[in-house]
Formats: structure tokens, C-alpha cells, sequence
């Protein structure tokens, strides 16, 4: 560690703290990031699926995703962002309100078609099954990226502009003292964490008296909450308010030698499956409106694919029925109650970037520009504009609503 003073510390080296580093570097702070465990084990940036698209309903979503989507676009081949585009199907009940956001979403300049139920099958024969779709988008400038690589490249651009990273720190104290700075009181691990450590620390309250480490402050101008689903405990810290909560999301890597979907991007069916090719598998997620909240991590494994992933592909495909699962995994979504981020000033001298739901490698780069220019410069940048994001918006009920797969 190279000093103890610091322009901004960034909790959390996720894919948005990693992009929030970058960010700052560009504008000459120089950001200390801080992670109990840089190789993300439980971080959702390493569990996610890797779609991005701006076909949100929410001016400042779709800007904030179309901004991610320009800067992917220049370094397409670094993290292997591939523009095949979203093809959504809609049930006759989400079809018009589909319809009623094409407009918002084309004139914030995102190109997106719409299709029947037998243009679907004609731009990929694999979907013959077409009961229940009453129109289906496709938005070909969205698609699918690496999204580790994202995050590395975050990283590297971040350090050779002169930020740096602190792995094993647990933050435990954080508190606002004389002279404009912000103090933090962290616990350090003495060696690497084990993943028992680890998944302890992360679902109970932090490190227990099995963990062997030491104490030590940090302090800095600024200071900006980015700790994804774990966000809470460190408002806690402070006495704000948290309006997010934790919820488990899976996951499931399967195998069907009868069909190759490498030539499409994204699909969503109308039952809320989504999936992509990986690879020589396919990925394949779907989120039960029944999950509770909590700090689950348990992947369901055969039982998952078998209740939700098979009938759902199956459903829509008839060269999905020899499907076979071969892995999977369960990540956190952090959710807030109108489905979308929280970002700005959260206190005097203290930020937030966090609750992202689904969206966050998609909002990465466009959500830590935008916070980097308020930090720095006192406001947002004019081409990117996320107050509408503040926390003040829950007081004010000028909610920013998401409604289809959050
Ligand atoms: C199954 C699944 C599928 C998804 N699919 C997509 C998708 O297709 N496209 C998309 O854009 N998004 C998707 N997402 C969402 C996306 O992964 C998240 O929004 C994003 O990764 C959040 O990044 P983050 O940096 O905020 O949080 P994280 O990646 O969770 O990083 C937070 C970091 O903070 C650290 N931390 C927390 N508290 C402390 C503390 N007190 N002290 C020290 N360190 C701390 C943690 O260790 C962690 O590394 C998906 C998520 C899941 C689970």
C-alpha cells in the first residue's frame, strides 16, 4: 500500500467500482479501491450473464446503457463485446407495453424492430415453437460481452492512470472527521481468505474471531459506496437508509448437441427464460418471482434446470429436448423498489453506486462517468445525467421504474 491519504476510496472493486476507479483516474484522482476479496468470489460481477442492451423504459437506464454501449464498442475485441443483438418475445399481456417504449427508446437514439411470431422463426429456426408470442423486438446494437474482461480492463486502465487496489480489507467503521476528510476503519486479512472465511464473512457480519488479521485507518477526500449487494451494511455504517435487498439468482450451463446458437445474441423467451451460446453450451437463467431475500448462495443444480430451465427451452424449441445439465451457479441481484440503481451523493463527502439489479456490467461505464464527473466536478457530466438515480427520489416519490426482467 503505497499511502494513507487518498483523493477517494472506492468500497468495492466489483465491475462497477473497478469502472468507478477508471473513471476518476481519467479525471486525475487518484482512487484507492478496497475489497475484502479482489478475485470477486461472491461478487456478482464474476456470476452474471453478460447482456447488454439499452432497451430499458427509463430515459436515464437506456442513457446510461447506450453510453456503455459506444465505449464497448471501441474496445469490442478487448472484452469480447459481440453485437448480435436482443431478440425479446412478448406474451400477449407485455406486448403493448413493449410497444409503448419503442418510442422513448428510438428517440434516445437506440435502433430497435419489431417482429411477428413468423419473423421470429424466419430470423432463427430453432424457435418453432411459437404459441403464446403476440410480437417479439430485436435491437441489434445490444449483445453480450466478457464481462471479467470488462473488468480487467477497468482495472488495468485504472492503475497505469495511477489508481490503486487493497485486497482482504473489510470495512468496518466509517466516519466523517474534521479538516474534510473521511475516515476508515478497516479490519485487513493476514493471508488469503479461505472460501469457508469468505462466505461466512460475506452472509453473517463480517470478520468473526476465526479470521486473523489487523486493524488499520484509512482516510480520503471522498469516499464512494460500491459494494453491490453488501452496499447495506456499509450505509449502516453511517445511519442511512437502505432501500435495496439481496436476491438470489441462478444460473444453469446445459448441453444440446442438436442445436448451435453461436449466431444469435441474446434471447428472451415469454416465459422469462433468457439464454445465449457459451461457448460449446448454452447459458440459460430464469428468476422465480417466489425467491426470497437473503444472502443465498446455493445453486439448485439438477433440480433448477429440471423445474425451470428444460420445460421453459423445451417449451419453445423442439431441438432443446435432449438438453443435459452440465453446471451452473447462484449469484446476488441487489434490488431496489422501483427496480432501478441508486447513484450520487449519498452524505457530505460520501457517494453510492450500487443496487444494479441486472443491469450493472451494462451500466458500468456510463454510471461511473457519470459519478466521476460529479465527484470531480461538482456535477454531472451534461451528456450524462443520473440524477434521476439519487436516493432523494424515495422521499420525493419520483420513482424511476423498471418493470420486465429487472
Ligand atoms: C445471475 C445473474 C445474472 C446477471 N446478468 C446480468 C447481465 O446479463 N447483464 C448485466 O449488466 N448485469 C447482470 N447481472 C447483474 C450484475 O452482475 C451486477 O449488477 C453487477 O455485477 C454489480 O456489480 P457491483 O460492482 O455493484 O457489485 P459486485 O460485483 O457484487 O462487487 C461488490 C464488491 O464489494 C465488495 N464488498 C462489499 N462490501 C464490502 C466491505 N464492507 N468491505 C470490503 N469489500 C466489500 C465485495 O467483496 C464485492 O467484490 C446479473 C447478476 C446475476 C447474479
Amino acid at each position: 500500500m503505497g499511502r494513507e491519504r487518498y483523493d477517494v476510496i472506492v468500497i468495492g472493486a466489483g465491475v462497477i467500482g473497478s469502472a468507478l476507479a477508471m473513471a476518476l483516474a481519467e479525471r486525475r484522482k487518484r482512487p484507492l479501491v478496497v475489497d475484502i476479496d479482489l478475485s470477486g468470489r461472491l461478487s456478482s460481477s464474476e456470476k452474471n450473464a453478460g447482456g447488454v442492451r439499452a432497451t430499458w423504459w427509463q430515459p436515464v437506464n437506456i442513457a446510461l446503457c447506450r453510453a456503455s454501449i459506444r465505449y464497448y464498442e471501441t474496445v469490442a475485441s478487448e472484452v469480447t463485446f459481440r453485437q448480435k443483438g436482443y431478440l425479446w418475445l412478448y406474451d400477449a399481456e407485455a406486448w403493448p407495453k413493449a410497444l409503448d417504449h419503442l418510442e422513448v427508446q428510438r428517440s434516445l437514439d437506440h435502433p430497435i424492430e419489431t417482429l411477428s411470431a413468423g419473423e421470429v422463426h424466419a430470423r432463427v429456426p430453432e424457435i418453432d415453437r411459437l404459441e403464446g408470442i403476440a410480437g417479439a423486438t430485436f435491437s441489434p446494437r445490444d449483445g453480450l460481452i466478457n464481462p471479467n474482461l470488462l473488468k480487467n480492463h477497468y482495472r488495468e486502465r485504472s492503475r497505469t492512470l495511477g489508481a490503486e487496489y487493497l485486497d482482504g480489507v473489510y470495512i468496518y467503521a466509517i466516519q466523517a472527521e474534521p479538516g474534510s476528510q473521511v475516515k476508515l476503519e478497516c479490519w485487513r486479512a493476514e493471508g488469503p481468505l479461505s472460501d469457508s472465511s469468505l462466505m461466512r464473512m460475506m452472509t453473517q457480519d463480517g470478520p468473526g474471531e476465526a479470521e486473523t488479521g489487523h486493524l488499520m485507518d484509512l482516510r480520503a477526500d471522498a469516499v464512494v459506496i460500491a459494494g453491490g449487494a453488501w452496499s447495506s451494511r456499509v450505509l449502516e455504517l453511517l445511519g442511512l437508509r437502505d432501500f435495496s435487498e439481496p436476491i438470489r439468482r441462478q444460473i444453469s450451463v446445459v448441453d444440446n448437441r442438436d442445436t448451435n446458437l453461436a449466431a444469435y445474441g441474446m434471447i428472451v423467451d415469454t416465459s422469462g427464460l433468457y439464454f445465449h451460446n457459451e461457448g460449446p453450451h448454452i447459458l440459460a437463467g430464469y428468476s422465480p418471482p417466489e425467491e426470497p431475500p437473503g444472502y443465498h448462495f446455493k445453486y439448485d443444480g439438477e433440480r433448477f434446470f429440471q423445474d425451470e430451465i428444460w420445460p421453459r427451452m423445451y417449451a419453445r424449441m423442439t431441438c432443446c429436448e435432449r438438453l443435459r445439465h452440465v453446471t451452473g451457479w447462484a449469484g446476488l441481484y441487489s434490488v431496489t423498489p422501483d427496480r432501478s440503481a441508486i447513484v450520487g451523493r449519498a452524505a457530505p463527502r460520501v457517494y453510492e453506486a450500487h443496487s444494479f439489479s441486472g443491469r450493472g456490467v451494462m451500466q458500468s461505464y456510463g454510471a461511473a462517468q457519470a459519478l466521476a464527473g460529479l465527484i470531480a466536478d461538482g456535477r454531472y457530466p451534461d451528456s450524462l445525467d443520473a440524477g434521476a438515480l439519487s436516493r432523494e427520489r424515495f422521499a420525493s416519490g419520483r420513482m424511476v421504474r423498471e418493470e420486465l426482467h429487472i
